[in-house]
C-alpha cells in the first residue's frame, strides 16, 4: 500500500481547497488539535484521479501529481509523545456512525490492512473520524529494520524483494511471515480505545452483579475461598455470594495439598490485583512437572472471569493449545474458550477465555488483563523470547502475569527469592512421590564409537535392563543427526521396536502416538517432546548430556517425563556423559531440592493434619495456636 504523508500545513491548506463533501473524507473531520510533528496518511487508491488536473502550483499538484506517491513513508517513529514523528490520530467525532462490525473485528487487535474485510474507504473514513489508527508494521530504529507487529530485530531475519505494492525494494520480516506477509509498506490497523467509554472491569474489578454488595473483606472470607490451613480439598462455586455468576467453575475434582496452596495464592494474588492493592504484577507458579499445573488456574481463573477481566492462556505450542481447549471447556461450560492456532477455524472471533500460541497472539494488542504463561519448557530460548514480546503486546498496561513453569530462568529465580515478583513453589507431584533424580553415567568418547556405527556398551546395557522388564525407553541426543545413528544402531541390534523423532518431524503426531500405546518400545528423540507424553513406566536416558543443548532447565524437563504416571510413580533418569558439565550438576541440585522441599511441606502438612485433629478431639484452640507457632 502506498501512502502520501501530509503535514499539518498540508492538511490545512487542502482543506481549503476541497469543496466536494466527498473529497473531505480523505482528511481528519477536525484538524484544530494536529500537532506539528504528526503527519496525516491518504492511501494513494482513494486519491481521485480528478487531481491530477490541478494547477502546477497548488497543494494538489505537490501532493497527488507526483509520478509517484510514497510507499509507506520512511519517517522516525517513536511512539513517545513529543519525539520523533507520530501519525496523527484526531479526537473522536460523535457524530460519525461507526461501523460495529469493524469495531467487533477490530476489537483487541492489530491487523494488518490486508487481513481486514471492509473496503478501504471505509476504513480511512472510520481513520478520519478518530476511530482507528494506521501504524508502520515495520520501522527503523538506528538503522537497522524492527518488525512492530512480532518484536524481531535479527537483520538476518529480514529479506528485500520487489514488492507489486509500492513498486519498490521492499523489506519483509522472515520471523512472523506464517502470519501474513509484514513489509515496509504494510500498515497495520488498530482500533483506538475511546476514553469516554470506560471498561467495566477498568477499576471496581467485579462482577456488575456483585459489585454493589461484595466488598473486599467479604472477597476474603468468600466460602468458595478457604485458606489452606482449613484443609478443605475442594471448593466449590457457592450460588449464594454472586446470584449470578456468568462463569462457573464445572470442575469437580480435588487439589492435592500442594496445588491448593498454588491455586490458594493465586486467589489470592488475583483478589488484590482486583483490588489494586499488590504492585508487584508478576506471579511465578514454579511447579515440578507433573504436578497437575492446569487445575491449579482452575479457582483463579474462575474469579478473574467473573470479575470481567479478559483472561488469556499463551504457550509456545499448538499441542497445547489442543490439548487444554477441550479440558478448559469442560470445566467452564459457560465460557466462551477461543482457541487460537495455526489453522484454527476462528482466528478474528472474541472469547472471555484465549488460548494462544505465540503467533496467533502478534494479532492482539492492548487485550488481556489476566495472562497466564505456560511455557511447557523453556527451550529453544527464542521461541521463549518470542512469547514475551507477544504478550507484553497482547497484555493492558494494567495486568496480571501469571508463570507457571518447571524451569523458571535465573532472573526469575532471583526475582521470586528477593520477593521482587510474587511466587509459589510446587515441589511434589500430584500423586506425592519424589522426582526420579538422574545418576551420571560416563560413556567415554561415544562420537567416536558412533563412527564405527556402534555405541558404548553401557548404553546397550542399561538398555537391555529396562526392556527386559518390558519398560520403554525415552533416549533424548543432541542432533538430528546423531539420532539418525543411534536409531539405525538400535534397529540393527536390539529385537524390539525402535522409532525416532525431532520437533520438525511431518510424522511427529504418528510417531509420538505410537510409543504413546506402546508399538514403539525405544523411542530417539532430539528435543522434549509433547507435554503429557505420560508413558507409564518410561526410562528416560540422554546421550551426550554434555551437549551445550542439555541446558539445566532442558535436562529438568527431559527427567520429569519419568515417573509421571501414579501407577508407575518412579523411574530411572541417567545422564550418559563424556564429562560432566555444570548445566548436569545444576539440574541433578534441582531436583534433589524440589524433593528436599516437597519432603518438608509434606511433613508440615502431616503436622497440621494432627494438630487438627487434636483441635477437633480437645476443642483448645489456644493449644493449637501455640503448637502451629512452633
Ligand atoms: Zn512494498
Ligand atoms: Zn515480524
Amino acid at each position: 500500500m502506498r501512502f502520501y504523508p501530509l503535514q499539518p500545513q498540508d492538511c490545512r491548506q487542502l482543506k481549503l481547497l476541497m469543496n466536494n463533501p466527498s473529497q473531505h473524507q480523505l482528511l481528519p473531520h477536525s484538524l484544530d488539535d494536529m500537532p506539528s510533528n504528526t503527519i496525516w496518511l491518504i492511501p494513494e487508491k482513494l486519491v481521485p484521479l480528478g487531481f491530477s488536473s490541478t494547477p502546477a502550483n497548488s497543494p494538489f499538484q505537490t501532493h497527488f501529481n507526483q509520478p509517484q506517491a510514497n510507499a509507506w513513508p520512511e519517517i522516525h517513529l517513536d511512539f513517545k509523545p513529543g519525539k520523533g514523528t507520530t501519525i496523527y490520530c484526531p479526537r473522536p467525532n460523535s457524530n460519525h456512525s461507526i461501523n460495529q462490525e469493524l469495531k467487533q473485528y477490530l476489537n483487541h487487535r492489530q491487523l494488518l490492512l490486508d487481513e481486514l474485510p471492509f473496503p478501504l474507504e471505509e476504513i480511512h473514513q472510520h481513520a478520519c473520524h478518530g476511530y482507528l489508527t494506521y501504524e508502520p508494521g515495520l520501522m527503523t530504529k538506528n538503522g537497522r529494520p524492527h518488525c512492530r507487529r512480532c518484536g524481531n530485530h535479527d537483520p538476518n531475519l529480514f529479506a528485500s524483494y520487489h514488492c507489486y505494492r509500492c513498486k519498490q525494494e521492499c523489506t519483509y520480516c522472515r520471523s512472523c511471515i506464517m502470519m501474513g506477509k509484514i513489509t515496509s509498506c504494510s500498515p497495520l490497523v488498530r482500533w483506538l480505545p475511546n476514553k469516554r467509554e470506560k471498561r467495566t472491569a477498568a477499576s471496581p474489578f467485579t462482577h456488575p452483579s456483585q459489585r454493589h454488595h461484595q466488598s473486599n473483606s467479604e472477597l476474603h472470607s468468600n466460602p468458595n475461598h478457604q485458606s489452606n490451613s482449613e484443609l478443605i480439598p475442594n471448593r466449590k462455586p457457592d450460588p449464594k455470594c454472586d446470584p449470578s455468576p456468568r462463569h462457573t467453575l464445572a470442575w469437580t475434582g480435588t487439589l492435592s495439598y500442594f496445588q491448593q496452596k498454588a491455586s490458594d495464592k493465586l486467589y489470592a494474588t488475583i483478589n488484590d490485583f482486583l483490588h489494586g492493592k499488590n504492585e508487584r504484577n508478576t506471579f511465578l507458579v514454579w511447579a515440578v512437572c507433573g504436578s497437575g499445573k492446569t487445575e491449579m488456574l482452575f479457582h483463579g481463573i474462575e474469579s478473574a472471569l467473573n470479575a470481567g477481566l479478559h483472561v488469556l492462556i499463551a504457550t509456545p505450542r499448538t499441542d497445547v493449545v489442543l490439548e487444554l481447549e477441550p479440558r478448559l471447556k469442560a470445566a467452564f461450560p459457560n465460557t466462551k474458550i477461543l482457541p487460537l492456532y495455526g489453522g484454527a477455524e476462528d482466528r478474528f472471533g472474541q472469547g472471555d477465555l484465549v488460548i494462544s500460541t505465540t503467533h496467533q497472539l502478534l494479532r492482539f494488542h492492548n487485550a488481556f488483563d489476566l495472562v497466564i504463561i505456560d511455557e511447557v519448557d523453556a527451550f529453544p530460548y527464542t521461541a521463549d523470547q518470542k512469547l514475551r514480546y507477544a504478550v507484553n503486546k497482547a497484555k493492558r498496561d494494567r495486568s496480571l502475569t501469571v508463570f507457571v513453569t518447571a524451569t523458571p530462568d535465573g532472573k526469575m529465580k532471583w526475582q521470586a527469592e528477593t520477593g521482587e515478583i510474587l511466587s509459589v513453589k510446587v515441589a511434589r507431584r500430584y500423586h506425592r512421590h519424589p522426582l526420579p533424580v538422574p545418576r551420571y553415567k560416563w560413556v567415554g568418547q561415544w562420537k567416536k564409537k558412533l563412527a564405527k556405527a556402534t555405541l558404548p556398551i553401557p548404553i546397550f546395557h542399561w538398555i537391555q535392563t529396562h526392556l527386559t522388564t518390558q519398560k520403554q525407553i525415552f533416549l533424548f541426543v543432541p542432533s538430528v543427526a546423531v539420532m539418525h545413528d543411534v536409531a539405525d544402531i538400535l534397529e540393527r541390534t536390539l529385537q524390539t521396536t525402535v522409532g525416532f523423532v525431532h520437533s520438525s518431524d511431518p510424522d511427529r503426531r504418528e510417531k509420538v502416538m505410537a510409543f504413546r500405546n506402546g508399538k514403539t518400545r525405544v523411542l530417539v528423540t532430539t528435543t522434549i517432546l509433547e507435554r503429557g507424553v505420560t508413558v507409564k513406566g518410561v526410562q528416560v536416558g540422554v546421550l551426550g548430556s554434555e551437549d551445550r543443548i542439555f541446558t539445566e532447565s532442558a535436562l529438568v524437563q527431559i527427567s520429569g517425563r519419568a515417573g509421571r504416571s501414579p501407577d508407575a510413580p518412579t523411574g530411572d533418569v541417567t545422564f550418559f556423559h563424556y564429562g560432566k558439565t555444570n548445566e548436569m550438576v545444576k539440574a541433578v541440585r534441582h531436583i534433589q531440592e524440589m524433593n528436599r522441599l516437597g519432603d518438608e511441606e509434606l511433613a508440615l502438612e502431616s503436622r497440621k493434619l494432627r494438630e487438627h485433629n487434636v483441635k477437633e478431639q480437645n476443642n483448645n484452640p489456644t493449644g493449637v495456636a501455640r503448637n502451629l507457632k512452633k
